[in-house]
């Protein structure tokens, strides 16, 4: 981990100075927009090429966790060359917006085209795509109809049977915030408290780890975020396509609040020196072609209601989804950590 830290800020330092030239009015006439981005999907430099053909804007991206992106732009303050912070997870966003570092627009388009629960009423944060957070059950051992909710996975039914990642992990901290937002910390302590003791393993791997340990048998359930199956099911390995053919998605909670779900998506920083480039590449990644590519390529849910999803996603089923303002998320993100560490999952 350390090392790969390091590695990080190395990279960041070489690619800065592509970034920092001239002043903010010269600023102003380049057609450029600068990006940190947390996304980790390939689809996003397609997208960012199509971008630069339709428009002649050239999108500049440094990648890396959205922690470290926040601090680097605490750091450089009001001469940060960034236009526009992206992450994977709603929650950063919000803790960005908290910090400070972002800044409010307007934009008919975005407000148009992306529900209100998947946007920041202030204007400082818009989702791009979205995700569920599910439940994958191994499909010759359990039954659909032994599951129900997210709080059911805490009942000792499922003990020693759960594979899920660790407790650094956004993915998980959010929906933990989301527990926190619908039943309160008390109950949402005693779900974390739960899940810990019906753990097949330690948390370890990645969302498509979790279900490589379902396929070997390891576990019967794991909670991933449904965009993996897709890749999974579509690998150039083989393994990973027998990993996924071996499980099936349940979406928890839809007979009452709906399945969790959490964003891709970015807001403009507070000291964007290219502010309309940044709200026209926003619009570009909310047009129907975009979201029709972020939807076949990288298996994510379209936020605009005119675009389906592809078709295989289309085949993991309908599902109710929870409307909770996705801002919950980072409202709740400090107490859903302090309850992991209280609980023990690691
Ligand atoms: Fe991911």
């Amino acid at each position: 981990m350390k090392k790969f830290y390091l590695i990080s800020i190395l990279i960041l330092a070489l690619v800065m100075p592509l970034f920092a030239q001239g002043t903010k009015e010269q600023a102003k006439e380049e057609k450029v927009v600068n990006l940190y981005s947390h996304r980790h999907y390939d689809v996003d430099d397609e997208l960012y090429d199509a971008f630069y053909k339709k428009t002649g804007i050239k999108v500049n991206v440094v990648k890396a966790k959205a922690g470290q992106l926040i601090e680097k732009m605490k750091s450089e303050g009001d001469a940060s060359p960034v236009d526009i912070f992206m992450t994977a997870d709603a929650g950063n966003l919000e803790i960005a917006k908290q910090e400070g570092l972002l800044q409010s627009i307007s934009s008919k388009e975005l407000n148009k085209v992306i529900p209100e629960h998947l946007r920041d009423p202030e204007g400082q944060w818009y989702a791009l795509t979205k995700r569920a957070r599910v439940i994958a059950y191994a499909i010759d051992r359990v039954h659909p109809n032994m599951l129900s909710t997210y709080e059911d996975l805490s009942s000792p039914i499922w003990k020693r049977l759960i594979a899920v990642r660790s407790s650094s992990n956004m993915y998980n901290q959010s929906l933990l915030a989301s527990i926190i937002a619908n039943d309160g910390k008390e109950k949402a302590k005693e779900w974390a408290e739960g899940v810990v003791a019906n753990m097949a393993r330690a948390p370890k791997g990645n969302d498509r780890d979790q279900v490589k340990a379902v396929a070997a048998g390891t576990a019967d359930l794991a909670i991933i975020n449904t965009y993996y199956l897709g890749k999974l099911l579509t690998s150039k390995d083989n393994e990973e396509v027998k990993a996924g053919k071996a499980v099936k998605l349940f979406f928890p909670n839809q007979d009452g609040r709906g399945t969790h779900i959490n964003i891709s998506g970015a807001g403009v920083t507070k000291y964007a020196p290219h502010k309309e480039n940044a709200i026209k590449l926003l619009e570009f990644l909310v047009s129907k072609e975009a979201q029709e590519v972020f939807a076949a390529k990288n298996f994510e849910y379209p936020v605009r209601t005119d675009v389906e999803p592809s078709e295989l996603v289309k085949s993991f089923g309908n599902f109710k989804e929870d409307k909770l303002n996705l801002s919950n998320l980072g409202k709740y993100n400090r107490d859903a950590v302090m309850i992991f560490d209280q609980v023990g999952w690691k």
